[in-house]
């Protein structure tokens, strides 16, 4: 593997086999706060990109630009280079984590409508919430590509809580983000028990990433449960 363009909290960016393209490799560190606990789980980066690969084939299948090219290993994946849209979208269908906690709704009471937040991509401002006339201010995106953010990730809403409750999970919120390429918006980045919360239907068991934030047991035992579910949804 060539020399590493960018270390990201858990996944590296490495040059790819041509100027379009780049590979990203998922690896095992797990972060939470802006990076202030960390700690290694050995097969967490395989599971994500199992994970994240499936539902990216199944997005796609949908109809939905990504920018994922090809599977190159258990961890490794090529991508589509995009210039990365410096917002996170955020879609909330239940109340948790840094909503229940800002508003004072208890984490999870079911919210009326869809929720889709922006927040600025910066680990040294600690990711703060944005809104849309802030960011056509600072012309980090411009209206319409926020509007086209909005509608693709209510689709992507719509699709993914399809996908879970086949396989008997609860979609709570999850996490975006956006690359402009070929003159649109691609999605980039996973889409996982990292970026994601993921209650188990019925008896609301925590299968993501707050089993880590929380230390709340075998955080893996979590994601394999998710994967297991997904892979045996997609054979049907
Ligand atoms: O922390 P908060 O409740 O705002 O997170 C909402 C959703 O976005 C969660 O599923 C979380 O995992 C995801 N998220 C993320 N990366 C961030 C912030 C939030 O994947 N930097």
């Amino acid at each position: 593997m060539s020399e590493a363009l960018y270390e990201g909290k858990s996944k590296t960016i490495y040059r790819g086999p041509d100027d379009g393209s780049l590979i990203i490799r998922y690896r095992d560190t797990a972060t939470a706060f802006n990076g202030e606990k960390r700690e290694e789980l050995s097969g967490k980066g395989g599971l994500n990109a199992a994970i994240s690969n499936l539902i990216y084939g199944y997005l796609a299948e949908n109809g939905l630009k990504t920018h994922l090219l090809k599977v190159i290993d258990d961890t490794a994946v090529l991508v589509r280079k995009a210039e990365i849209v410096m917002v996170e979208v955020i879609v909330r269908n239940v109340a948790a984590g840094s909503f229940s906690k800002k508003y004072g709704v208890p984490e999870g009471t079911d919210l009326k409508n869809t929720v889709v937040e922006f927040s600025l991509k910066s680990d040294e401002l600690g990711d703060p919430m944005i809104n849309e006339s802030q960011i056509t201010a600072i012309g980090i995106a411009d209206s319409s590509e926020l509007a086209e953010m909005t509608r693709l990730a209510l689709r992507v809403n719509n699709l993914l809580r399809v996908l879970f409750v086949e396989a008997g999970i609860q979609l709570i919120d999850f996490k975006l983000e956006f690359g402009r390429a070929g003159g649109g918006l691609i999605l980039c980045d996973e889409i996982s028990p990292d970026s994601c919360r993921l209650w188990e239907l019925g008896t609301d068991k925590k299968l993501d990433k707050d089993r880590f934030r929380r230390d709340l047991g075998d955080v893996l035992d979590g994601y394999r449960d998710v994967l297991r579910r997904l892979q045996n949804v997609r054979k049907m």
